[in-house]
């Protein structure tokens, strides 16, 4: 009988993850990291961990810029132009030049000022265009907008394998998430930008799972918006701020349905009609947190100061130690990879499915080795190359083997399910 051969890897040894970790060039920043003991972190792509630079950073905005400068500092300390001068930053990680990016608000509050821009800026159009299984608030914020506009909108979700095909003429937006929140998968920019182009409609990128992780050019690809978030691979903390990009020629041209003053031409003469800012600044909507974007910007510049060709490299190889090292075991147990092959594009991330995914998570969790959970069946990994050694994957791969062969997820206390998954 013929049989296929499975795609097979020989055995990684010790002393092969040695040497991965040997020559890491990203190897020093993990001690720019604020790490817990006894704890192998792979959910840095859900709530990055904390940069030690952010402790001081925010000790100083706290006691210096407000606790001395008080209200002086939104010119002293230039508090004004924060969210500008940290999406500038953002822009380098991100393919954009400095004044086409800005950090206001959410991904979500974001993802509904976009969407709105867009469709009116292409009248007659009807189709907004996703796919199933994108993330959640990135669907919910379309139905918003549709209701907010009421006027004959309507969504579409065509799965990734038809999706450049159902582009037409009736189509005015295609909004896409860059690197799958659980899958992995990852979209080709480039292309997807130039096949939404070739029927007139605009592209809008989610890169909440991209930037600081995976290689991102929007002005490479030609990319007219994009949003994302701050507080996974960024570091920016919980519930960081978000950013938005619009490409420098939608600029002036593209109206915020949210036109609050610190998006207003000049906000300090306060007038009473809105007169939209110039550029960018017009996506602002009110006064930005500037503690949370102090912190942001102290995730930001850890991300400038590394290669960002190291992070990309480093980010699929420990992706690809992470599955050859369940793949050895894996099957056997029920497990198996959610999303690309070995080999194959992806984002930084790895995910597996399994029927008892959650109590499988928390007996992981229990061992001190923290992923996260994604309903219905998916267990969720998240590599981050500035802070995870191939040591620490190869260690979470014989946790997992030890809660499988022990059958340690069995256990009543690990099937107790809290708010937050
Ligand atoms: C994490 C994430 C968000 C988060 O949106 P918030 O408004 O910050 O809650 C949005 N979109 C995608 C694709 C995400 O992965």
């Amino acid at each position: 009988m013929n049989s296929v051969p499975t795609p097979h890897h020989a055995p990684v040894t010790d002393a092969a993850v040695a040497a991965l970790d040997a020559a890491d060039p990203l190897a020093a920043f993990r001690a720019r990291f604020a790490l817990p003991d006894g704890v192998i972190y792979l959910d840095g792509n859900s709530l990055g961990a904390l940069p030690r630079d952010t402790v001081d950073r925010l000790h100083h905005v706290l006691h210096h810029e407000w606790g001395e400068g008080l209200i002086r500092s939104w010119n002293s300390a230039d508090w004004f132009h924060a969210p500008r001068r940290v999406g500038s930053k953002l822009a380098r990680l991100i393919g954009a030049q400095p004044h086409e990016v800005v950090v206001a608000d959410s991904t979500s509050v974001n993802l509904f000022k976009l969407i709105v821009a867009a469709l009116r800026a292409r009248p007659g159009r009807a189709k907004v265009l996703s796919e199933p299984g994108n993330f959640p608030t990135d669907l919910y914020m379309i139905e918003s907008a549709l209701r907010t506009l009421g006027d004959g909108h309507r969504l579409a979700l065509v799965p990734r394998e038809a999706l450049a095909s159902a582009i037409d003429d009736d189509t005015a937006l295609v909004l896409l998430t860059h690197v799958h929140y659980k899958t992995a998968e990852l979209w080709d920019m480039a292309a997807m930008t130039q096949a939404a182009h070739a029927r007139g409609a605009l592209i809008l990128w989610d890169l909440s799972h991209s930037a600081g992780a995976v290689e991102v050019d929007l002005n490479g690809a030609g990319a007219d918006l994009a949003v994302g978030c701050g507080y996974k691979f960024l570091n920016g903390g919980p519930g960081a701020p978000a950013y938005l990009y619009v490409a420098e020629r939608h600029l002036g041209a593209l109206e915020t349905p949210l036109g609050g003053w610190m998006g207003h031409a000049r906000p300090f003469d306060f007038v009473d009609g809105y007169e939209a800012g110039p550029g960018i600044v017009r996506f602002q909507c009110g006064t930005p947190p500037i503690l949370a974007v102090a912190a942001l910007e102290a995730g930001v510049d850890l991300h400038l100061a590394a290669d960002m060709r190291a992070v990309v490299a480093k980010s699929r190889a420990l992706a690809e130690l992470f599955i050859d090292l369940v793949s050895a075991y894996g099957e056997a147990h029920g497990i198996t990879l959610v999303g690309p092959p070995r080999g194959a594009p992806r984002g930084s991330h790895v995910s597996f499915r399994h029927p008892e995914a959650y109590a499988i998570v928390q007996a992981l969790i229990a061992r001190g080795v923290i992923g996260d959970f994604r309903a219905p069946d998916v267990m969720r990994f998240g590599l981050t190359p500035l802070y995870l050694r191939f040591a620490d994957v190869a260690a979470a791969s014989q946790h997992l083997a030890q809660v499988m062969a022990r059958e340690e997820w069995r256990d009543e206390r690990f099937r107790v399910r809290s708010a937050v998954t």
